[in-house]
């Protein structure tokens, strides 16, 4: 399985010249071609092949004097940014056919260098780690990198990556083997909320950090500053940033505890059940800001991605099925309850109820339900098979279960090659 390894990384003033320039040629190559399959659609030509696109606009461009520039950077990152223009006309076209779930893809849009996050991927031939701990990216150079953790193998491509704070990243995709944990008996239901973040059918409670909330005087007073800033300004610049490191830091924060209370489900769990959450739907109006501070999404996401991982089981359950109506005891739908009920006796069978924790066992019982009548019979495997690789654990991460092979070689960070 691929997963994402991501390390912060600190190029030197030339080498972020030289990102920059290979950035806006990447950009350049990738609206070019778009710009090209866009006029064949409009002429009513054929959809233009990726080999004929790539001599177009890049082979045949450097060769002409308003794009002869193209050739002060690496044609490698100028291939892959072609690639990712692929990958979203194929996702937009899944779209439309209804082959790719979720929720409908655009066509592609053109890039700016104005767009908040700036990347770059280099392939095989692009890029390599020093046996020094530096990594060479072709016409760039030896890039300084911290190595929070190992890297588990060899990396088969990695992505630069400015964010809106002004900070690199390198994203590494490594291809690993699972490592099936050994089985446990424990399952559990999830019920997750705002009030508490998440109440377990075996009891446990994980209380709500508000990261977001707790940040949000900071958050305020740096927008208050930019705000203040004169427009095209230097400094308004600056406050930009500084809005930008402000929320970054809270994204990471809330990143970091979302690996870390994952991780220990994942460790002491055979199986996991949540419900499937209207999280877009959840996250207009007034509880925009909670939900979104919550990260139910990125929570589903880490347990399934670390489920597949680890040999566990991600069970999801029907966003109608009524968990907070029925009675965990015996049964009984005891119809809806205003969200200000915390606590109720059931009318059938009196069994005194706390509002989370019934709803998490009932979500405990019905995934278990759902799995023993799954095709393929309760044998089944780790649902979530990760579509493709995604930031799994980030490099700064020191809190994931140690890696046996990792400790061997010595922990913090050794670089491959
Ligand atoms: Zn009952």
């Amino acid at each position: 399985m691929h997963l994402r390894y991501s390390y912060r990384i600190y190029p030197t003033v030339g080498q972020r010249a030289s990102l920059a320039r290979t950035f806006g040629c990447a950009r350049v190559v990738y609206n070019d071609a778009l710009a090209a399959r866009k006029e064949a659609r409009k002429g009513g030509f054929p959809y233009p092949k990726s080999t004929d696109l790539q001599k177009l606009v890049i082979t045949g461009a450097k060769k002409t004097a308003e794009r002869a520039w193209l050739a002060s950077v690496g044609v490698d990152p100028l291939i892959q940014s072609l690639r990712d223009l692929d990958t979203a006309y194929r996702n937009f076209f899944d779209s439309v056919s209804g082959k790719r779930q979720g929720r409908p893809v655009g066509l592609p849009r053109f890039k700016s260098r104005k767009d908040s996050r700036q990347s770059l991927r280099f392939t095989r031939n692009g890029f390599r780690v020093r046996p020094n701990g530096k990594l060479y990216l072709a016409k760039i150079g030896d890039v300084r990198v911290k190595w929070s953790r190992a890297l588990p193998a060899d990396p088969s491509s990695v992505t630069i990556v400015l964010d809106p704070s002004g900070r690199y990243h390198a994203s590494f995709v490594v291809d690993v083997e699972p490592e099936v944990l050994p089985e446990v008996d424990a399952e559990v239901g999830i019920d997750l909320g705002l009030t508490t973040y998440a109440v377990l059918s075996d009891g446990s409670v994980i209380d709500n950090p508000r990261f977001l909330r707790k940040a949000e005087k900071k958050l305020k007073a740096a927008q208050r500053e930019l705000s203040r800033k004169a427009k095209g300004s230097k400094n308004r610049a600056k406050a930009r940033r500084k809005v930008a490191r402000a929320h970054a830091k809270v994204a990471d924060t809330r990143m970091d505890w979302l690996h870390k209370q994952t991780t220990k489900i994942i460790r002491e769990t055979q199986a996991v059940y949540l419900e499937d959450l209207n999280v877009r739907g959840l996250a207009r109006g007034r509880l925009a800001k909670p939900v979104h501070d919550a990260g139910w999404s990125t929570f589903r996401r880490l347990l399934e991605e670390k489920a597949a991982r680890y040999g566990r089981t991600v069970g999801i359950v029907s966003r109608a099925f009524p968990s907070s109506q029925l009675c965990s005891a015996c049964g009984h739908r005891d119809g809806p309850k205003p969200l200000a009920v915390r606590e109720w006796a059931c009318n059938e069978c009196g069994v005194r109820h706390d509002r989370d924790l019934n709803a998490a066992r009932n979500i405990l019982a019905a995934g278990q339900a759902d799995r023993l009548n799954a095709p393929g019979g309760p044998a089944r495997p780790g649902v979530a098979i990760p579509r493709q690789a995604r930031p799994v654990e980030r490099g700064t991460h020191l809190s994931d279960p140690p890696r046996t092979d990792v400790r061997a070689a010595g922990a913090g960070g050794i670089p491959v090659r």
